[in-house]
This record gives structure tokens, C-alpha cells and sequence, in this order.
């Protein structure tokens, strides 16, 4: 049986290689993540409690919420943001909610270990914007 959950989180990000200006500007998102997993109903009656499941996904986002995340070649503006003191992080590429999943479903992978199989990820960048990424997207390697 499969099993979601839902959470929301800010994140500041630009696109630096975008040629539209709107997108290459520092600008924040209200985004959501849905997290879909699947097992079997154990005896507790769950897939997984949704309680605990809520704690994963939250350590998952922990270094993402109300954060700027920028590409790793954005140096030039994660020194400056740096040194004026702001939460700044980077990813591998640039911030795109694509590039968000992947990380998302890497931590997540992580954080439920073999407790449940991770079906997907969704990452809404806006009400009707969204992307999905499973395991191969995610490019995860296993046992290597
Ligand atoms: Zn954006």
C-alpha cells in the first residue's frame, strides 16, 4: 500500500545560468514536497505512522527551509552572502526544483532507510508547477 505526505518550505534561490531575468534575480518560492511511500500494512496497522514519517521529511528538508540555496558555481554570490552573515548553501548544478528533488530524494532515501521504499518524490515549485523524481532519477547507487 502506498502512503503520502506533505510539507511546505522557503527557499531563496536564482538561476544563475538562466538568460530570463526573472529567474537569474534572487527570488524565493513557498515550495511543497509530496513523499510518497510503499509497503506492506505491518501489524501496528501502517505503512508507516504518518507521525514518524513527518520527522523524516522534516530531517530531510533540516539545511533546505528558509535557506538561500544556490548552484556550485554561483561562488561569486555565495562569498557575498557569506560574508554579510545569511544562511547560504549550494547544490550540485544549478537550484532548479529538478535538482531540489534529486537532493530531496537522496536525504530521504537516507533518512527511511530499509524501514519503507521511497516511490517518489514531488516538488511543487508553485501551485501548478511540479516535478517528480523516483529512483532512477535520483541516480542513487546501491551497495557501491
Ligand atoms: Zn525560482
Amino acid at each position: 500500500m502506498k502512503a503520502m505526505i506533505s510539507e511546505k518550505f522557503s527557499i531563496a534561490h536564482r538561476l544563475s545560468s538562466s538568460m530570463n531575468n526573472r529567474q537569474n534575480n534572487l527570488h524565493g518560492h513557498t515550495w511543497r514536497v509530496d513523499v510518497v511511500v510503499e509497503g506492506p500494512v505491518g501489524r501496528d496497522g501502517f505503512v508507516m505512522d504518518f507521525v514518524l514519517l513527518k520527522e523524516k521529511v522534516k530531517a530531510a528538508l533540516d539545511g533546505f527551509d528558509r535557506k538561500v540555496i544556490l548552484g556550485n558555481n554561483d561562488v561569486l554570490l555565495f562569498e557575498g552572502l557569506k560574508k554579510l552573515g545569511v544562511d547560504v548553501r549550494t547544490i550540485e548544478g544549478e537550484p532548479t526544483a529538478e535538482n531540489l528533488a534529486k537532493v530531496l530524494y537522496r536525504r530521504l532515501e537516507r533518512e527511511l532507510g530499509k524501514s519503507v521504499y521511497l516511490e517518489k518524490v514531488v516538488v511543487w515549485r508553485s501551485d501548478n508547477a511540479w516535478v517528480e523524481c523516483n529512483e532512477a532519477d535520483a541516480e542513487i547507487v546501491k551497495g557501491g
